[in-house]
């Protein structure tokens, strides 16, 4: 049997590799770049973990377990301090913790008496059943009001996206929000008699799930998953083009400066949207992948600082803070790195890792290093009264780093699905199709599988 060609070595193309070889099926991983794991990138230097694309991984789904107990990796696990539960939300030029109940919402000061009354409102607004697709700047205002877009709403979205809430899709960027409207009429009484259904079905919020990393950071997972699956995996080799044959595909091939190619019995293409738009194809029927490249994806820096502990005059003790854009600062939000996993930083010292760019500010992200300590030293003084000198910085620029599910991202998906119809033994699964985050790129890859396991099979039996 010619083995199956996954595309990338991110999260997603290691799951698909990891489980296809389990069952049987010979994989060969193609990756464009030296290393393995995509926008994953965890470092250690000086004392200091750094953590530059995801920091933790949401075990939202059975899956998300199963595969860390298929790698070997339970021992290595490492869940949050559990004092590091706070959130902050900044308003006044301050951190605000959020609310953790509904006692808290009505007394905290990160919202007015206009916004906690709207909230009370909510439940007796008329769901939009016309079919329109809003954003979700749109639906907040609707159902809600603009305060809460402009002072949470539009904070969380960049700490997810990096995106924009006027140009997000409420549909496909957040689609358990709308499925409560849809379902009950409105998202508070969805919260609350929801509830036993979500628990029935096995099903974990984001809000709720379980977070965790490991204890050398989130790149242990994909280097375990690169260890398994030994020489399958080919470092620096990009796929320039596929053609299809009579029985499987050709695939182009680019490594070390030459040209090759390799036969294949089928492709599951693991890699960004962007980069997919620019595969050259030859197919019976035109598919269209030039398409993708419209779909957006905002660059993003990551800066990790390390400071020493009694030069940060606020506790920082908790996941971190978000920061809307009304409040002026250029930084998109900071999360509390040494306060959720305590063996990042030295004994004494706290590590920090904030984002800069998104949709908010694009050209932001790709200032030199030096600009990028400055933007980020300057937002930390203000917001946590940072005093001296950082005992640790490193950054690292994400020209293309998450997909934006803008309002019309269906036609992508359907675009995605007739692809696959049109050209059997060709798969897309990740990151631009079944959600942004790391699980729901490890559950695409999952879910995949099964598919490409069945169409392997149909194949051999012919
Ligand atoms: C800064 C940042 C912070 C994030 N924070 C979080 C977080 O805290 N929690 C969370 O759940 N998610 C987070 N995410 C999102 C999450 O990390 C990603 O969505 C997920 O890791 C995507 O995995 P993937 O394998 O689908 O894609 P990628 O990680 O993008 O991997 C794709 C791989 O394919 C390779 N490739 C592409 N084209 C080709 C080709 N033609 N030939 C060969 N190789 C190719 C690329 O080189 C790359 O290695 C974050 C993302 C970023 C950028």
């Amino acid at each position: 049997m010619k083995p199956v060609a996954i595309i990338g070595a991110g999260i997603t193309g290691l799951t698909v590799a990891f489980y296809l070889n389990r069952k049987g099926v010979p994989v060969t991983v193609y990756e464009a770049s030296g290393r393995v794991g995509g926008v994953i990138q965890s470092i250690r230097q000086n004392g200091y973990l750094a953590e530059f694309g995801p920091n933790t991984l949401l075990e939202t789904s059975p899956k998300i377990t199963q595969l860390v107990r298929d790698a070997g990796l339970e021992s290595r696990r490492l869940d949050p301090d559990a004092k590091a539960e706070a959130r902050y939300v900044v308003r006044y030029k301050r951190p605000i913790e959020m609310p953790g109940s509904p006692l808290g919402f009505f007394t905290t000061e990160l919202f007015s008496l206009k916004a906690k009354f709207a909230v009370l409102r909510e439940p007796f607004i008329s769901p939009r059943r016309d079919g329109v697709e809003e954003s979700i700047a749109q639906f907040v205002v609707r159902r809600f009001n603009q305060e809460f877009l402009d002072h949470a709403i539009d904070a969380l979205v960049a700490g997810i996206y990096a995106g924009d809430p006027y140009k997000l899709s409420v549909t496909h960027a957040f689609p358990k929000l709308k499925a409560l409207e849809d379902n009950y009429g409105s998202m508070i009484k969805g919260q609350i008699f929801g509830a036993r259904e979500r628990k029935k079905r096995g099903e974990v919020a984001k809000d709720r799930a379980p977070k965790f990393s490991f204890d050398e950071g989130l790149q242990v997972l994909p280097d375990t998953l690169r260890e398994r699956l030994g020489e399958a995996v080919r470092l620096n080799t990009s796929v320039t083009g596929l053609a299809q044959m009579a029985e499987g595909w050709t695939l182009g091939l680019h490594e070390s400066g030459r040209d090759s190619q390799a036969e294949h019995s089928a492709v599951i293409f693991c890699g960004t949207a962007s980069r997919l738009a620019e595969l050259r194809v030859e197919s019976k029927e035109s598919l269209g992948l030039s398409t993708f490249s419209e779909i957006r994806y905002p660059p993003v820096a990551s800066v990790v600082l390390g400071f020493r502990r009694e030069d940060v005059e606020h506790p920082s003790q908790g996941f971190g803070m978000l920061i809307p854009k009304i409040e002026g600062f250029k930084s998109l939000g900071t999360i509390f790195s040494s306060s959720l996993f305590p063996n990042r930083a030295p004994a004494g010292h706290l590590t920090l890792t904030s984002y800069v760019g998104g949709e908010r500010y694009p050209e932001l992200a790709s200032l030199p290093a030096d600009k990028l300590y400055e933007i980020v030293c300057e937002d930390l003084r203000v917001l946590l009264g940072i005093k001296g000198k950082p005992t640790f910085q490193h950054c690292v620029f994400y020209p293309r780093a998450i997909p934006q599910y803008n309002v019309g991202y269906g036609r992508y998906r359907d675009l995605m699905s007739d692809i696959e119809a049109k050209a059997p033994g060709l798969f897309l699964a990740g990151h631009y199709r079944d959600g942004i985050s790391l699980s729901d790129s490890i559950v695409s890859g999952y879910n995949v599988v099964e598919r490409v396991a069945s169409f392997v099979k149909t194949q051999e039996g012919k």
